[in-house]
């Protein structure tokens, strides 16, 4: 038996005696609380919050209904302003005092409003890159098609109003081992997913498939066959409301078999490792 050999028999004697949390350790994990909602754990431990949609969202498994079961994020990310992307991100935002960054129109109107202190609400803009958790982290903002209003019940009135949340948009995220998420948020087909494919390379693409307010299973086949061809695919923004009809076998048949893509049709609750 050569040494690399028996290194890796070394290894593989030492993983099978540890308990699953120390086999995770090292890999990107996503827990999904369902709609676009997930929780991405990095390889060395810092915890990514995306579009957080959990306390009144139909589709989280009753246990994780608790903030503080969700635990402190180190930042907050939201992809526009709609209230199924961002209806707990002020609450964890104050509660863990983890800044949410998302589209700067959105950011002028959580403070304008005084729904968040600007220290929490830091601003950037599309192709930036940030790294608030150290040069091994990046976020990128990247362009998403759609809208981005934010509604808001003014405590004085008791009315619902409606205010401008800046432009939509998606998220990469490399990871320190190199590992490149790409969070669409909420998105239409749209020509410059080839560029985002080809400039970013995203390894694993958490993606709307559930179609009337973004792409549905054929529009999500076609990004995934021509412009973004990554490894895997997560589908996400289907069956929390009745119009988001798109489900994940609509889009694995409009995929077909010849594809490297791997599709991960998790349930809302569960968690994956890469
Ligand atoms: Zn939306």
């Amino acid at each position: 038996m050569s040494r690399s050999m028996l290194m890796a028999a070394l290894a593989l004697v030492l993983l099978a005696g540890q308990p699953a949390a120390a086999q995770t350790a090292g890999k990107v994990q996503l827990h999904w609380y369902g709609q676009a909602a997930f929780k991405i754990t990095s390889p060395g431990g810092k915890v990514f919050m995306i579009d957080p949609f959990i306390l009144k969202n139909p589709k989280t498994p009753e246990q994780y209904k608790d903030l503080d079961k969700v635990g402190k994020p180190d930042v907050i990310l939201v992809t526009h302003g709609h209230f199924d992307h961002t209806a707990d991100a002020p609450a964890l935002s104050t509660k863990y005092k983890a800044p949410v960054w998302g589209p700067p129109g959105l950011a002028d109107t959580f403070i304008t409003l005084g729904i968040l202190p600007a220290e929490l609400a830091p601003r950037m803009n599309k192709s930036g890159t940030v790294q608030p958790l150290g040069a091994g982290l990046s976020m990128t903002m990247v362009r998403a098609e759609h809208s981005s209003e934010l509604r808001w019940v003014d405590p004085i009135t008791g009315k619902e109003r409606s205010f401008p949340g800046g432009e939509p948009v998606g998220w990469i995220l490399t990871m320190e081992n190199g590992f490149k998420i790409y969070h669409m948020g909420d998105t239409g087909l749209f020509g410059d997913m080839k560029l985002i494919g080809e400039y970013y390379e995203p390894d694993l693409v958490l993606m709307p498939i559930g179609g009337h307010f973004t792409m549905g299973p054929k529009e999500a086949a076609y990004a995934v066959k021509e412009f973004l061809k990554p490894k895997h695919v997560i589908p996400m923004h289907y069956g929390t409301f009745p119009p988001l009809k798109g489900t994940p076998d609509e889009f694995k048949a409009a995929l077909g078999s010849q594809t490297r893509t791997k599709v991960h049709a998790i349930n809302p609750g569960d968690q994956i490792s890469f």
